[in-house]
């Protein structure tokens, strides 16, 4: 669900994210570079990083690393991973964010180009890589 809160807030350095109103804890940060080279490294769908964290493989990583990590709308482009939960107490998931130019971190999301609630399929065919600000802004549109 999408919300006024487009944007993710990196807050005084304590690394702790605001999204949708609601607190992320981030786990760790990694380059774009380290993780698809990890995911290269192996078939697995668990990734295990060399630091003990793990995350699971999906289908929206898998777009970042074979459809880029741009926007294909504003051009914003993804450059810092975050292993970020809500709930320390539960397995944190690995975000995409671009930084924009006031420092304020974007998260980067999974477009369906034709939407799902019009027939869209769910594979990668019909799937780019978008900021969630612009992919607010085109919600059900084709
Ligand atoms: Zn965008």
């Amino acid at each position: 669900m999408l919300t006024s809160h487009t944007y993710s807030k990196v807050k005084q350095n304590t690394f702790t994210l605001v999204q949708e109103s609601k607190l992320m804890f981030q786990v760790a940060t990694y380059s774009t570079d380290f993780i698809f080279e990890k995911i290269s490294a192996t078939r697995s769908n668990k990734i295990m990083l060399p630091d003990g964290n793990k995350f699971r493989n999906s289908i929206r990583i898998q777009l970042f690393v074979e459809k880029g990590t741009e926007c294909v709308t504003c051009g914003i482009n993804g450059t810092v991973f975050v292993l970020e939960t809500q709930d320390l107490k539960l397995p944190p998931h690995l975000n995409l964010y671009a930084v924009d130019e006031n420092g304020e971190y974007v998260l980067m999301t999974k477009d369906h180009i034709h939407p799902k609630s019009k027939g869209g399929l769910d594979e990668m065919e019909n799937f780019n890589p978008m900021c969630r600000p612009c992919n607010g802004k085109k919600a059900d549109k084709v």
